[in-house]
């Protein structure tokens, strides 16, 4: 059985997330520092060798493996600098989890945790990184600041906001532009407290219309939102962190949500992001995983979507599925990074994540195909709202569907940075 558990490492090399893929490096090299990944970089450029970047090894597809090339695994943890503006500057190789739990013995945390935070700090840079308090903040990548990177010609570069269309795919191009070593962030203090309320509406119509009058009614007043359907029901969890006193006060709530059959789980913050976690991977088991993201307009539909055909149907016992909905403020941040799935879908309210995660058998042969067919659905009714995928997840490589014209600025770019395209080759569809 493969040690999902998380951390740079806990999956062999060769394979990916899903159990589905796996693919032979040629070689394997892991760096502990942006030194040691420069000279690594270096020397499989000047050999014209193509370079992958591996983090934790979480994402879907083919995107965190090599076939043929050099494998990075980045183990980097030897930058952590909390500045007294309360920036921190990390390297890449951490993961959510450590540097959550660096900062909170500085009285801070972090802005926005994934909902599995054993994933690393610049393996989620390549896509955006969205959990519960993107309804608040924003995407992580939304609060960084700057990122350091090796680039395709094996220099050091520094990178931020105001670099415009650099920056644009800089982050959230599955690391096409480079091998991110550090994260330049702002952060939070830590709160004592966490108070969680959570409502289970019976049906996904009621689902839908829970989710939009908490985001609405709630907008400023919670941090944290969420939404989940699984086999045995539906719910919206909302969290709010404060002092242990106020946990059960109904100012938390407020007149317009307090009517409603709301339970309340309160519990210290800090233990909080670890109680999201489910450890317990289930061996011999295929994970066919995907996020779209939906303009709010879109989510009774999505959501209709995806109930009928991943949860309605006979046979989904065999493939347990589950589906958990983030609302995701978009943050005023200019430019915000060009590939990043809430800058590219038209809105102007709050966006809807809707991630769908099917875990058939993976000797079930049936069942695989028909979860990889659904999700390809899925993406195909997605981007017939104007939605988009979250490109962390397994979306079958069919560029034609994913790409649209708005990358021809990004798919320039990386052409000039990367003119053999040895950089993190052959893993997304777009580029
Ligand atoms: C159980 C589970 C739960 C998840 N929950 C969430 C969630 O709540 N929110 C969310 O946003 N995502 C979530 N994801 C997706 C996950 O965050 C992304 O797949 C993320 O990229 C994984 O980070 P990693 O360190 O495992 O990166 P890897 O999977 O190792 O790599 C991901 C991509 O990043 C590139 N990369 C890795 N390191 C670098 C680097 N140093 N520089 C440049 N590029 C690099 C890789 O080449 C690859 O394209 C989840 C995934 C799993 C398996």
């Amino acid at each position: 059985m493969l040690d999902k558990s998380g951390g740079p490492g806990s999956l062999g090399p060769s394979e990916s997330f899903s159990g589905l893929i796996s693919q032979t490096p040629a070689s394997v090299k892991t760096v502990f520092n942006a030194a040691e990944a420069q000279a690594c970089i270096k020397a499989a450029l000047d050999a014209k060798q193509p370079v992958n970047f591996r983090g934790a090894g979480h994402s879907f597809g083919d995107h965190c493996i090599s076939d043929g090339g050099v494998l990075i695994l980045n183990a980097d943890k030897s930058r952590f600098d909390l500045r007294e503006d309360h920036s921190v500057l990390v390297s890449g190789g951490f993961t959510w989890t450590e540097l959550e739990r660096r900062l909170n013995r500085h009285g801070r945390r972090c802005p926005v945790l994934t909902n599995w935070p054993d994933v690393t700090v610049a393996g989620t840079m390549a896509f955006g990184g969205f959990g519960c308090s993107s309804y608040s903040q924003g995407s992580q990548v939304d609060n960084v600041t700057a990122i350091e990177l090796i680039d395709g010609s094996a220099s050091v570069r520094r990178l931020g906001p105001a670099d415009h269309d650099l920056w644009g795919v800089a982050t959230c191009a599955s690391g096409r532009l480079g091998f991110i070593t550090a994260v330049e962030m702002s952060t939070q203090p830590l709160a004592p407290h966490l108070a969680q309320f959570t409502l289970r509406p019976p049906s996904v119509e009621a689902l839908t219309q829970d989710l939009q009058a908490v985001a609405s009614a709630a907008s400023g007043r919670f941090e944290m939102m969420m939404g989940q359907i699984d086999l045995n029901g539906f719910k919206v969890v909302i969290g709010q962190p404060c002092e242990p006193s106020a946990s059960t006060s109904p100012a938390l709530l407020g007149p317009d949500l307090g009517a409603r059959d709301w339970r309340d789980v309160s519990m210290p913050y800090a233990d909080w992001f670890v109680t999201m976690q489910e450890r317990a991977f289930k061996p011999k088991t295929a994970y066919i995983w995907a996020d779209y993201v939906v303009a709010e307009e879109h989510l009774a539909q999505m959501l209709k979507s995806t109930h009928q055909m991943a949860f309605a149907h006979p046979g989904a016992v065999a493939w347990r599925p589950r589906t958990r909905i983030l609302a995701m403020q978009t943050k005023a941040q200019a430019p915000s990074p060009q590939l990043l799935s809430t800058t590219r879908v038209k809105n102007d309210g709050i966006l809807y994540g809707v991630g769908v995660y099917l875990e058939p058998h993976i000797e079930d042969d049936a069942a695989v195909q028909h979860c990889r067919h659904t999700l390809h659905e899925l993406l195909e009714t997605c981007l017939g709202f104007g939605g988009r995928p979250y490109l962390s997840g397994w979306h079958e490589p069919d560029a034609e569907i994913i790409a649209d014209d708005d990358l021809s600025t990004a798919r320039e770019i990386l052409a000039r940075q990367d003119n053999d395209s040895l950089m993190n080759p052959g893993q997304m569809p777009l580029i």
